[in-house]
This record gives structure tokens, C-alpha cells and sequence, in this order.
């Protein structure tokens, strides 16, 4: 038990709020700060995602903490990508290549909600509408000002962790006073998020256990499930051009596009274009820094420390890793912290690059590659390959969603054998044409 230090915690998002679960079980006095109201008790907009996809990572993180039976009980389970073609045909692409290894969809709010309600259970002190406004580092003073009535508060801590998301305060002071590096990539395309009510009973009015995506080669549109019978979609589309939010300003232009790209959906979606025009459109980007933290005296987890584009669905479950990956660490060194702090940073650094790299790449496949026929030939063989040589191949969304390989080294074996699937089906039109004698000798060189 680590009892003689008081962390506090800035940010009680999904990551800051299971962390505080973590230290808080070791008995460690831990508050929480949050800039919004509390959202047991007030309605508020989710701001990002309503929905989003849990996967291993993050289910092996809420098991850690035993709330995954709590969280089961609204998740959604989807075993593949719906792909909706501009013509309205559909085919499901599997995610993977056994019964289990299927993505979640998980409310945002409900999640969020029963992390705060677990933290507090296990102790912790968590405030809200307390915005961090200003870090003394070196004397370890916090500045909050309070939203609702604009009082300043000051607080001293032992230690302090930056969970505040991709606009982290915490980040900010941390660069300030190291002269850290830190880089912030924006997107050309953003985000807007519709609705896709349930039928008049209730009912999906598409595959309830599906990831739904309508690939239009430069952008595309997706819909997670809910629980209750509505789909959260969302357009990913370019910021400027001839097809992108910018050109997308009045009513006959939001018409117009659905009808062309997406008209399989025009009669689904909830008054769209009235929506479409209301809704904000969010931005999105990579946020890359160093270092994560100030001697042993503050980190950064989370968004705060590695804000990634969304199309991998890990953001939130690489977050909930560094959780678990914090707690191993405190689990080696005790209150070490100097060296709890700078194993973790060493630790999660790479991994959260190749994440970050990871997930870019696979907008294009989304967006893209899901309607090449050599794609899914790939596919196909790289599933093929894991049944023969389940050692030394699983395909990497594999390794990514359903293992717990550390994202570097799912990066790096990824590259190899992408250079080996593509060397196998160079001339092939189908499996029966791969020469497995072949695909052997070149796992045992390349990839053992
Ligand atoms: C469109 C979209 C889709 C996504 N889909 C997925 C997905 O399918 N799967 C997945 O794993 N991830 C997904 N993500 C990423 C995921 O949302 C984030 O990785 C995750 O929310 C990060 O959690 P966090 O707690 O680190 O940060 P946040 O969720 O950003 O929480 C930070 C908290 O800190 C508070 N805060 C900020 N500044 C201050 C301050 N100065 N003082 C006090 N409080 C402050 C904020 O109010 C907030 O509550 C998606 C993101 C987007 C944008």
C-alpha cells in the first residue's frame, strides 16, 4: 500500500476516471478534477462519440477493475464491417476469424458513468466543474476555477496526472517547463455525427451486430448499434473541396450529396438535412509529444499524452492500457515514482506512435481498400495463414483489436507480413492460386 501521497487526478473522461480506481485501491488518496457538470446529473452533449468500440485492450482493463460485468449489460456486440455499396448492396466483412473476436459497441455516457460511480466507491474524491487553469509544477500547486461561478481555488498535491484529453492544460504545463516537444497534426477531414432512429417498434433497422460502413473512396460514412434500436452514424468527410463540409452549407447541398453517395440511407437517417446543418463538425488529429512527465511529480495518460484519429477504435482502449500498464509499473517500483513514471513513459511511448500510425493508415483501408478485391484476398489468406501457423501469424487488426501484442510490435510484424501477403497473391485471383509451400518458406525467413 502506497498511502502517503495525494495524486490528483485532472480529467474524469474514461481514463482519468479508471485510473483514479486503480490508485485508489492501493489506498492512495485520489481527486479527481473535471471542467464539465457531472453527467449522472446533468445532460449533457457527449461532445465526441455518443458511441464507441470497446475492444480487447479496454475489456481487459475494465476486468481488471471488475466492472466488465456492470458494462456487459449494455455493450454490442459486432462481428464485422457491413460494407454498403453505392449501388445499397451490402456484404459483411468479418473482423476476425473465430466466434469470439468480435468489437463492442459501448455507450460513451454509460461507460464514463459507471467508472465515476466505481471511483467513487472505492474513495475517490472527484469534483466537477473545476477546470484546471494553471500547474506550478515545481511547487506542485494546482489553479481550478470554478464554472459555475468563476471562484479560484488553489490546492497542493503530491502528484499530479494529466488526464485531461487532447487539449491537456497538464500537457501544456509539462512542454512549458521541460521545453518538451509537442506536435499537433490536424486532420483535413473532420467529423459529424447523425442519428439512425430505431423502427416504430423499437426494431434495428439495420444489423444490429455489425459495424456499418458506407466506403466512398476519399471519405466514408459508419453507424455503430445502440442498445435501444438506434445507430449513431457518423460522415468522415474532407474540411475543403468539392465534397466536404465546406461545400456542404444549405439544405439543397445536403440533399443533393446524400442522394448521390449515400442514398440508401437518405430515408433512415432523422431529419438530415435539418440535422446535418445543426450538428457541430468536430475536428480530428494526432497529438504527439514528449516528454510525458515531470520528473516524478506529474504524467500524462490518455488523450493528454497521445490523441490519435479514430479509425482503429483505440484511442479510448489504448488509454485504458496505460492504465493497466501504470498499475504494473506501481506494482515493480512501490512509490518510486520517479521510476514508476519514467518505466511507463519508456514503456507506452513507442506504442502509442505506432497506434497513432496505425489508426491513419486505416482510414484508407475504411474509407478504401474494403471494396478491393485484393484486399480481401488478403485477407482471406492472412486468416488462412493464422489457422496454420497460429505462432507466428495472426493478421494485425487481429493483434491490434483481439490480443494484447504491444502496438510497436504489432506495427513491426504487421509490416512483414504485408510484404509476405503481397508477395503471395502478386499473381493470384484466389486462394486455391497461393502456393502455400511457398508461404511457408517465407514466414519461417521474414517472420520467425
Ligand atoms: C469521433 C470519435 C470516435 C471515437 N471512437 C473511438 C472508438 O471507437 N474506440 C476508442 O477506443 N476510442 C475512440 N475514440 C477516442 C476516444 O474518444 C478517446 O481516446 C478517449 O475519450 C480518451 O479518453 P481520455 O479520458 O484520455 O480523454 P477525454 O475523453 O477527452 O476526457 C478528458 C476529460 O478531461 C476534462 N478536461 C479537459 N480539460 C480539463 C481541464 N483543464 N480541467 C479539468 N478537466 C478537464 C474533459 O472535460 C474530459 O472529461 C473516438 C474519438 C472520436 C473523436
Amino acid at each position: 500500500m502506497i498511502t502517503k501521497t495525494r495524486i490528483c487526478i485532472v480529467g474524469a473522461g474514461p481514463v482519468g476516471a479508471l485510473m483514479s480506481i486503480l490508485l485508489a485501491r492501493r489506498g492512495i488518496e485520489v481527486s479527481v478534477f473535471e471542467c464539465r457538470p457531472d453527467m449522472r446529473r446533468v445532460d449533457i452533449p457527449a461532445g465526441r462519440s455518443i458511441n464507441l468500440a470497446l475492444a480487447n485492450r479496454g475489456i481487459n482493463a475494465l476486468e481488471k477493475v471488475g466492472l466488465m460485468n456492470t458494462i456487459s449489460e449494455y455493450l454490442i456486440p459486432m462481428r464485422g464491417r457491413m460494407i454498403h455499396d453505392e449501388a445499397g448492396n451490402t456484404s459483411l466483412q468479418a473482423y476476425g476469424n473465430k466466434p469470439q473476436e468480435v468489437i463492442f459497441s459501448a455507450s460513451r455516457g454509460e461507460l464514463n458513468k459507471t467508472l465515476l460511480n466505481a471511483a467513487e466507491s472505492a474513495g475517490v474524491r472527484v469534483e466537477f466543474d473545476l477546470r484546471c487553469e494553471q500547474l506550478d509544477l515545481a511547487g506542485k500547486k494546482i489553479v481550478l476555477v470554478d464554472e459555475r461561478n468563476g471562484k479560484v481555488r488553489e490546492t497542493n498535491y503530491d502528484l499530479i496526472i494529466g488526464a485531461d484529453g487532447a487539449g491537456s492544460a497538464v500537457r501544456k504545463a509539462i512542454s512549458a517547463l521541460t521545453g518538451g516537444d509537442v506536435s499537433e497534426d490536424i486532420l483535413g477531414h473532420g467529423y459529424k455525427e447523425l442519428t439512425i432512429p430505431a423502427g416504430p417498434n423499437g426494431e434495428f433497422l439495420l444489423d444490429r451486430n455489425a459495424l456499418h460502413i458506407w466506403p466512398r473512396g476519399g471519405y466514408m460514412l459508419i453507424a455503430l448499434p445502440n442498445p435501444d434500436g438506434s445507430f449513431t452514424a457518423t460522415l468522415f468527410l474532407p474540411n475543403e473541396g468539392e465534397e466536404s463540409f465546406a461545400s456542404l452549407q444549405s439544405n439543397e447541398s445536403v440533399e443533393a450529396f446524400f442522394d448521390l453517395r449515400f442514398s440508401d440511407v437518405v430515408p433512415l437517417v432523422a431529419d438530415l438535412t435539418g440535422n446535418f446543418l445543426k450538428n457541430p463538425t468536430g475536428m480530428l488529429g494526432t497529438i504527439r509529444c514528449f516528454p510525458w512527465r515531470y520528473r516524478g511529480d506529474a504524467l500524462l495518460i490518455g488523450d493528454a499524452a497521445h490523441a490519435i484519429v479514430p479509425f482503429h477504435g483505440q484511442g479510448m482502449n489504448a488509454g485504458f492500457e496505460d492504465c493497466v500498464a501504470l498499475d504494473g509499473c506501481l506494482d515493480r517500483h512501490g512509490a518510486d515514482w520517479r521510476n514508476v513514471f519514467a518505466e511507463f513513459e519508456a514503456e507506452r511511448k513507442p506504442n502509442a506512435e505506432a497506434i497513432a500510425d496505425m489508426a491513419l493508415e486505416n482510414y484508407v483501408e475504411m474509407r478504401d481498400s474494403v471494396r478491393d478485391p485484393k484486399f480481401l484476398l488478403k485477407k482471406e489468406l492472412a486468416w488462412k495463414l493464422e489457422e496454420l501457423y497460429p505462432e507466428s501469424f495472426i493478421p494485425r487488426y487481429s493483434m491490434v483489436m483481439f490480443h494484447q501484442v504491444p502496438y510497436a510490435e504489432a506495427y513491426r510484424r504487421g509490416k512483414l507480413q504485408a510484404a509476405v501477403l503481397e508477395e503471395l497473391t502478386d499473381s493470384a485471383n484466389s486462394i486455391d492460386d497461393i502456393d502455400f509451400a511457398q508461404a511457408k518458406r517465407l514466414i519461417e525467413e521474414r517472420i520467425l
